[in-house]
């Protein structure tokens, strides 16, 4: 089924950007090697007593574009309807408000599952008040600070308690590899998967995917087979309120977490914007394996070295995915379409691929000695030894002698001389550091 999805949804100013900072912080050391990134992140993986789910910061969700300022409504109720898990957050220091009412009304109409967080109960006597909250029929209120930290342990046991179990392992989902296709609106996703399913030798069928409308589909070409990951959520249009019905975060970032590679939809005429950087952010940190697709290359005029130009665009407004290939197509005449299949086998591949510890150690003798860390804080790094400890994505451990000494650096240049050696294109690598006493 994929990680599940939490949203945080409530008013404004009841402090779901200061929780989600609180239950996101400091957690994925990952992601703190993009500092830009990082900065406005909306959605996160966390993880928890062996489990791993993403959280998304509604609050931010609707304020990130003006335009759906008059839909919050809207909003919330769509990220009550898509998300796996809810948070709702309310003020312990305001009592229930009537808007809160109803957006308790909506969450047991829906028969959502919903954990009930009282925010701003600062001093542990006051956590009484939460029980203010019980009137609006959402269980037990859990009283938390997420300001300082109080109880959010309380918190996250009672949301991972309610996932179903699944969740809990990776679970292979029948056979092929599963492919997401993301990117914002009208950038040509739903033309991209028509134009695939359009492609010679390929045979299409759809079944339902795990989620109550999702629509996954089946191609086979030659004898390979893919599975293409909620389509409906693709290719359903509606005229109603367009930008709103059309795009869904938590619909993507659920199809993400299904995937083994996803197919990152660019539109050539825009280049990169605020909303690619963000989903960018995201799609590294799920580890997926990853393929950018500039679409609409017909739309651009060439004189000659275009695709050099854009390459060095994207490899530097998206300076976090450099291992993603870059494809250039047009989903409209076809061209280049033919080759997406092929580039995603390459990249499950890569993002599959092990490599032996004597191998490996023979590299990481070279990589030391042809750049020997430098010493910092007047301590010298001492790396012992390394092993591949996972894949999918790949997960590099450096034993050493003090993990502190790594300097980020240190740490950028190990992965560069990886990817050097041994590829992995297309797909996140991990580096983790571990001390080891010799
Ligand atoms: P959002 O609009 O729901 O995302 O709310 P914010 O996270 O931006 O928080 C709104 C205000 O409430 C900020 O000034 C926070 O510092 C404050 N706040 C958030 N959590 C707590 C808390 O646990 N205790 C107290 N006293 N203030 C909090
Ligand atoms: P989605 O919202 O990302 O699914 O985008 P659509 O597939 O609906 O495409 C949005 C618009 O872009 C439609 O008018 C398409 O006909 C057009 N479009 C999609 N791909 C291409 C392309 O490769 N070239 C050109 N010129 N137009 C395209």
């Amino acid at each position: 089924m994929g990680k599940p999805v939490v949203a945080i949804i409530g008013r404004p100013n009841v402090g779901k950007s200061t929780l989600f900072n609180r239950l996101t912080g400091g957690r994925t050391a990952v992601v703190a090697d993009h500092p830009g990134v990082t900065r406005d992140r909306l959605y996160r993986d966390v993880e928890w007593n062996r489990c791993t789910f993403t959280l998304v910061d509604t609050g931010g969700l609707f304020l990130e574009d003006p335009e759906f300022g008059e839909h919050v409504r809207a909003q919330v109720q769509k990220a009550i309807e898509e998300a796996d898990l809810i948070i709702f957050v309310v003020d312990g220091r305001v009592g229930p408000t009537t808007e809160e009412e109803e957006i308790a009304r909506l969450l047991r109409r829906e028969g959502k599952e919903t954990v009930l967080a009282v925010n701003k109960v600062d001093h542990f006597k006051n956590s009484q008040v939460a029980y203010d909250f019980l009137a609006l029929g959402l269980g037990e209120p859990v009283p938390i600070s997420a300001l300082h930290g109080l109880n959010v342990d309380e918190l996250l046991d009672r949301v991972v308690a309610l996932f179903p179990h699944a969740a809990y392992e990776d679970l292979e989902e029948g056979e092929g590899r599963r492919v997401a296709v993301v990117g914002r609106p009208n950038v040509g996703k739903s033309s991209l998967v028509n134009a695939l399913l359009k492609e010679d030798r390929v045979i299409v069928s759809e079944v339902p995917g795990t989620t109550r409308d999702a629509i996954d589909t089946f191609l086979k070409k030659d004898d390979r087979t893919y599975i293409i990951v909620d389509t409906s959520g693709i290719r359903r249009r509606s005229r109603v309120a367009p930008g709103v019905e059309r795009f869904s975060v938590i619909r993507s970032l659920k199809a993400i977490n299904r995937a083994d590679v996803v197919l990152f939809v660019l539109d050539a005429t825009q280049g990169v914007v605020e909303q690619d950087k963000k989903i960018g952010g995201y799609l590294e940190e799920a580890g997926k394996g990853l393929i950018i697709i500039i679409n609409k290359w017909d739309l651009i005029r060439k004189d000659g070295d275009e695709a050099k130009q854009y390459d060095l665009l994207i490899r530097s407004e998206l300076d976090f995915l450099v291992y993603a290939p870059i494809l250039y197509v047009s989903a409209l005449t076809g061209k280049g379409v033919d080759r997406v299949l092929d580039v995603v086998d390459y990249v499950a591949a890569e993002r599959e691929k092990r490599i032996g510890t004597g191998n490996l150690n023979n590299w990481l003798s070279e990589a030391v000695y042809l750049n020997p860390p430098p010493s910092s804080k007047g301590q010298e790094l001492k790396i012992y030894y390394a092993v591949q400890a996972g894949v999918k994505p790949p997960v590099f451990v450096f034993f050493v002698n003090n993990p502190e000494l790594v300097h980020f650096s240190y740490r950028r240049y190990l992965e560069h001389q990886l990817r050097k050696t041994y590829g992995f294109e297309g797909t996140p690598v991990r580096l983790v550091f571990r001390a080891r006493r010799r």
